[in-house]
């Protein structure tokens, strides 16, 4: 565990402590070496005695970068998530000034290839690895790189690059951090009486609100957060976008970018870190107008927040996963009540915390059930797969639907929420099976690379040419991969062209943009995805949506497994008819009697949240009770155990009382990278009682001798008990 507390020290030699306020970075003294820290607060008195305090080594910025009130906001998220508040202050930083450098310029000298560098082939190099490696980066990825990214990507470059430049692959070059202002050039359609009514919904009224704009796919919600957006920002507001991940939906980025004529920046992973803080910068001078990022820009300090819209607000991707635990989704609402601004949650399938929320009138429901233009609803039928005979995962009534659509020149998507080859490699004459030595977990066969991958720790091997067990060459998969169902389609429909979108085939940068492009501009016609495919797009010629399995979803073990295959079948059934075109949407199932999805698919998504929200309410589940999960893991197998038994032996009589203590249990993969991990769940009716109990015992944890000997943390309203 992180340290908890905050420090104090004194300030800098010919500094007077008036000079000094909240805000700005500073390096002190820690330990053995010293650190990048934030002023916090600045104080007369010290609990600390006068004689150990240390004086601040140096004062880094001459004005706050976080100005006091949003100080005190990140305080409180700490408080929230009883995590320490250093840490959270600090990652309201860019990365790159956490390092204590100075606050970037917009340009800074790069290096880019020259026409032979460009040309060069690999070998050429091969008595020089620093300067190949250089190259084949550069040839990869083709933008300039600047100093920082040579030095973080390649250590020692300096040498390497010159030699480079002298022998004529490389130039010098300024890259500008700026990002290309994008000319809003489309005009706006006339909004469907639907969108128009929340538009005005969230405009009419001023101050805090929030709402769940909950429109089925295809009903037109960027135009209404569009709409929204640019009437505040005619007030002179800026406005804060968050999305699930800015890779995944460059049409909705750019969608945005041609229709909002002030400056906006969007913050990402493919960012470098000087580009990043360069974005970062403008969003918080107010340069920037309008801030489009994923999960960790919810805490970028806007200087005049007057609106924040999340998009797809039930993708897990909002909640931080390690670390600091926090959910951007739930960040943002505080937020919006911290700064006394409208928040619009969005989503064609609400996560159900949201939906009761609106249900409660605690949130403004906006619903739009229309599709904007000609487009409907695409009808859904089950498909039994008891009896028949699968081939390659296919039914052959699921065949024969994709061949007619074929025919009539449509797209057909594919939809199975697993990468690779197939999910196991098993002997078919002694049973061994395709375990990772590392997890409780089996390793999936890639084919085209001819290895077995872990997908739980990234453990990679080959395949091995006979069975490691008993010898004989007898090894077969079992089950379908993304990988396989493509090949299964090209041997079906060996004419027609079909494009894979997962993890694996989307790897290099730009090329998930390039093959949503050529399938938007027809050049295939089969489409082939894992849960990727499912998010955001806009594909008006899919007219066909085949999903191979959705049994997994039907009988998971936690208690959201239903929410969120409710989700992935409705997100994806959403793909299908966009257009002028009608669609249909095609399940394979074992189980067609289940009545869950029977309802899901007579009576729709908010008939299933809320007969599922009422079985919630019964067991006290989310948002009816509230969680606290304490993960704990060592490589020792009995230690994790021992460690939260104590813990839960510290609790007193009144927590015993009013907080449920669940366990210690096995997570659901008790052994993941070699390390055994076990779970202790505390659920109670009262959060105020939950997070006072919390205050009191977290630091009696800390103090237990077991809590040294093991990884333990800490997460408010977990999300998944899996990882
Ligand atoms: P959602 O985000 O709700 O799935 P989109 O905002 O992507 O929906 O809209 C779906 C499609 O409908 C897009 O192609 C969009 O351009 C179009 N569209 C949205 N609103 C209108 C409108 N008022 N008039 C005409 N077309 C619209
Ligand atoms: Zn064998
Ligand atoms: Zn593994």
């Amino acid at each position: 565990m992180p340290l908890r507390a905050l420090f104090d020290y004194l300030p800098p030699e010919g500094i007077s402590i008036d000079e000094l306020g909240p805000g700005i970075r500073l390096r002190v003294p820690f330990g053995r070496g010293e650190r990048i820290a934030i002023l916090v607060e600045v104080v007369q008195q010290s609990e600390v005695a006068p004689e150990l305090l240390k004086p601040v080594s140096q004062v880094l910025d001459n004005t706050p970068l976080l100005e006091s009130g949003y100080i005190e906001f990140l305080r409180w998220v700490a408080g929230y998530y009883h995590h320490p508040s250093g840490e959270v202050i600090l990652s309201a930083l860019p990365v790159y000034l956490r390092k204590g450098e100075a606050l970037v310029n917009k340009t800074e000298k790069a290096w880019q290839l020259t026409e032979a560098g460009a040309g060069l082939e690999a070998d050429e190099l091969k008595r020089a690895p620093r300067q190949q490696q250089i190259m084949q980066f550069m040839q990869y990825h083709r933008d300039p790189l600047g100093r920082q990214e040579l030095s973080e990507k390649f250590g020692n470059y300096q040498a390497a690059i010159k030699a480079l430049v002298d022998k004529g692959f490389l130039q010098q070059t300024e890259k500008n951090l700026e990002q290309p202002p994008q000319p809003a050039a489309d005009s706006a359609p006339i909004l469907t009486p639907e969108q128009q009514r929340a538009v005005d919904a969230v405009l009419q009224q001023s101050g805090f609100q929030v709402s769940l704009l909950y429109g089925v796919t295809g009903s037109g919600k960027t135009e209404v957060y569009i709409a929204i957006a640019n009437e505040i920002l005619a007030r002179g507001q800026q406005v804060m976008v968050l999305v699930p991940e800015i890779a995944l939906t460059p049409q909705l980025v750019s969608r945005i970018q041609a229709r909002v004529s002030e400056p906006l920046v969007t913050l990402h992973s493919g960012l470098s870190e000087r580009e990043r803080a360069y974005a970062w910068q403008q969003a918080i001078s107010g340069r920037a107008r309008l801030v489009i990022g994923t999960r960790s820009a919810v805490f970028t300090p806007l200087l005049q927040t007057g609106l924040i819209i999340v998009d797809e607000e039930h993708d897990q991707s909002y909640k931080q996963q390690e670390g600091f635990r926090y959910s951007a989704r739930d960040m943002a609402v505080a937020l919006g009540k911290q700064k006394n601004c409208p928040v619009i949650l969005g989503s064609a399938t609400p996560s159900f915390e949201s939906l009761q929320n609106a249900y409660r009138h605690n949130y403004q429901l906006l619903k739009m059930s229309e599709r904007a233009g000609n487009a409907r609803l695409p009808a859904i039928d089950l498909i039994d797969i008891r009896s028949v005979r699968l081939d390659g995962g296919f039914s052959p009534v699921t065949r024969r639907l994709i061949a007619e659509e074929l025919q009539k020149g449509n797209q057909v998507m594919v939809f199975l929420n697993r990468r690779g080859y197939a999910p196991v490699l098993t002997c078919h004459d002694c049973g061994w099976v395709s375990e990772c030595p590392r997890c409780d977990a089996r390793m999936t066969l890639h084919a085209a690379k001819n290895r077995l991958w872990c997908h739980h720790c990234g453990h990679q091997q080959p395949v091995p040419p006979k069975c490691p067990q008993c010898g004989h060459q007898n090894l077969i998969t079992l089950g379908q991969g993304t990988e396989q169902i493509e090949t299964v389609l090209a041997r079906y429909f060996p004419d027609t062209s079909c494009v894979r979108i997962d993890h694996d085939s989307t790897r290099k940068k730009g090329s998930m943009h390039e093959k949503l492009e050529a399938i938007k501009q027809g050049k295939h016609q089969l489409l082939v995805g894992t849960q990727m495919l499912a998010k955001g797009h806009d594909f008006p010629n899919v007219t066909l949506v085949v999903v191979m399995d959705v049994d997994v979803g039907l009988y998971g073990t936690d208690f959201r497994s239903s929410e969120r295959m409710s989700q992935l079948l409705m997100q994806v059934a959403g793909r299908a008819g966009r257009a002028d075109k009608s669609g249909r949407v095609v399940i394979q199932t074992r189980h067609p009697d289940h009545p869950l999805l029977h309802l899901l698919i007579q009576q729709g998504y908010e008939a299933f949240s809320r007969q599922a929200l009422h079985e919630r309410e019964q067991a006290l589940f989310p948002p009816f009770g509230f969680q606290v999960l304490i993960r704990a893991e060592a490589s020792q197998a009995d230690l994790p155990e021992s460690f939260l038994e104590a813990a839960h032996q510290l609790a007193d009589e009144r927590a015993q009382q009013a907080i449920a203590f669940w366990g210690p249990v096995p997570a659901a993969m008790q052994r993941k990278k070699g390390v055994h991990r076990f779970h202790l769940l505390l659920q109670t009716a009262s959060r105020p009682g939950l997070h006072d109990f919390l205050h009191r015992w977290l630091p009696e944890i800390e103090r237990l001798p077991q809590a040294k000997k093991v990884r333990w943390s800490i997460d408010v309203d977990p999300q998944d008990f899996y990882s």
